[in-house]
């Protein structure tokens, strides 16, 4: 099939690619130039496990192609993913700018029949929207031609994006048309030749759908993180009460790792965005509202720990970082709980030495060149001469340290864990003051 996917950034990328390796024919655009010409190159920009081998073997092949003209893109594709951010708008509600200017100009360019597939994370009634700004400009220019809207949310993560898209539990789709039915199954085939995994449902289910899951999952995790200063103030080891629940099948052991909150493009935005939805329909989200609470206090946690530890004095310490972005295996440090940390420690007048495997760089172009930043080479240069070492992201680089080492490179043998990688058996033993999240002696 002719598909065409507008936006090249996580989920855009990913579709397109992977689409085009089980053989669709596939044109990427994007309106960020620089983005296109690196791609143009066989150049990822971003961080993604195997995406750059995939994006360099299909365009190679000739089944992946970029472009940022819009003409060429609304030409080129039967199909018509967007793919574009959703950023939350002042109120936390999600802003369809972007979206909208895509389905205007799939309208004032197309030429034949186009099905347009909503990837993006949209509120409910969006795809109204997006057929409305579609046909105002066809209307403009007295054209008759048809077209359809869909749903087709995306429930990738990043860190395992292509893996999640190739093998996720389900592929949802929202329409009312058997036409798009039929198309969504051409599209989809080659992932449900097995297993019929693919889900047809209403419209405005299929918006929902993709808001429940992001908000269930960060319910999730707020809820652990509750539990967790709890147990700090109970003297109780949480991780301990995590195997203890996480073994009941109702519960499950995933998304239950207490933690020093939940970060990224998704989960902070889409659950402020339903929170909105939620209230624009007059109800009240009572439980959106407290998991969004309980995250934004847990992600002060660390800095409270280590302001605590030091009297309140933290100026002109240094503090060790290790993990940038928001979870292991990407760069990306949209809402990173480590951004908060630095900004308190940097408003109490600290300076921070970091180490990140991949995200060094996406840090400098947030926070530029400052005086009270340091990005290390090595995971071992951010300790040297740092006066507590904070743990913001659980990388697997992270997972094993040399204790004796560690407490000679450090001044003062502290350890802020916000991801509760070390035993604090281990750590006593070795003369350290180690705070992690909800274990005793954690306070
Ligand atoms: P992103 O910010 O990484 O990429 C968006 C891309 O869209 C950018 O490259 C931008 O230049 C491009 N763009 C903006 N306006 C455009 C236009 N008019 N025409 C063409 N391109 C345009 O965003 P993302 O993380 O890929 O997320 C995209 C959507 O998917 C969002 O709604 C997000 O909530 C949702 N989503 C994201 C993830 C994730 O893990 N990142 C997972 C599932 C769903």
């Amino acid at each position: 099939m002719n598909i065409t996917v507008f936006g090249t950034g996580y989920v855009g990328l990913v579709t397109g690619a992977s689409l085009a390796d089980v053989g669709h024919n596939v044109l990427c655009m994007d309106v960020d130039v620089a983005k296109i010409e690196s791609l143009k190159k066989g150049i990822v920009t971003i961080h993604e496990p195997g995406l750059d081998v995939v994006v360099q073997r299909c365009f190679e092949d000739g089944t992946l192609n970029f472009s940022s003209s819009t003409e060429e893109a609304v030409a080129h594709g039967e199909l018509i993913f967007i793919a574009v951010g959703t950023p939350p708008d002042e109120d936390g509600s999600a802003d369809l700018q972007y979206v909208l200017q895509v389905a205007a100009n799939i309208g004032r360019n197309m030429q034949d029949y186009k099905v347009i597939v909503n990837k993006s994370t949209v509120p409910v009634g969006t795809a109204d929207k997006v057929k409305a700004a579609v046909a105002a400009e066809l209307e403009a220019r007295s054209s008759p031609l048809e077209f359809d809207v869909c749903s087709n949310p995306e429930f990738l993560k990043e860190g395992s994006a292509l893996e999640d898209f190739n093998k996720g539990a389900r592929i949802v789709v929202g329409t009312d048309s058997d036409r798009v039915v039929n198309i969504m199954r051409v599209c989809y085939g080659p992932y449900i030749r097995n297993h019929d995994k693919l889900m047809f449902m209403d419209v405005r289910a299929a918006e929902l759908t993709k808001y429940a899951a992001n908000a269930m999952l960060a319910t999730k995790i707020s809820f652990m993180n509750e539990m967790s200063q709890l147990a700090e103030r109970l003297g109780v080891d949480i991780e301990q009460v995590r195997k203890g629940i996480g073994s009941d099948p109702r519960i499950g052991y995933q998304f239950i790792y207490p933690g020093c909150g939940y970060g990224g493009s998704c989960f902070p935005k889409d659950v402020k965005a339903l929170a909105q939805t939620a209230r624009t329909v007059g109800y009240v989200p009572e439980l959106l509202d407290a998991v969004e609470n309980v995250n934004t206090r847990q992600k002060g946690s660390m800095f409270e720990k280590l302001s605590k530890h030091f009297n309140g004095d933290l100026n002109g310490k240094t503090i060790a970082l290790w993990g940038l972005s928001f979870k292991p295996d990407t760069d990306d440090m949209r809402e990173a709980p480590s951004r908060d940390l630095m900004e308190a420690l940097w408003a109490a007048g600290a300076k921070i030495q970091a180490f990140d495997p991949v995200a060094s760089k996406e840090c400098r172009r947030i926070y530029g060149d400052r005086p009270d930043l340091v990005l290390c080479e090595q995971r071992n240069d951010a300790v040297s001469g740092a006066d507590a070492l904070a743990i913001c992201t659980e990388w697997k680089a992270f997972r094993f340290v040399d204790l004796k080492w560690l407490k000679s490179e450090l001044k003062n043998p502290v350890i802020v864990d916000g991801r509760n990688l070390y035993s604090p058996a281990d750590t006593k033993e070795f003369g350290f003051k180690y705070y992690a999240i909800g274990r005793s002696d954690s306070l």
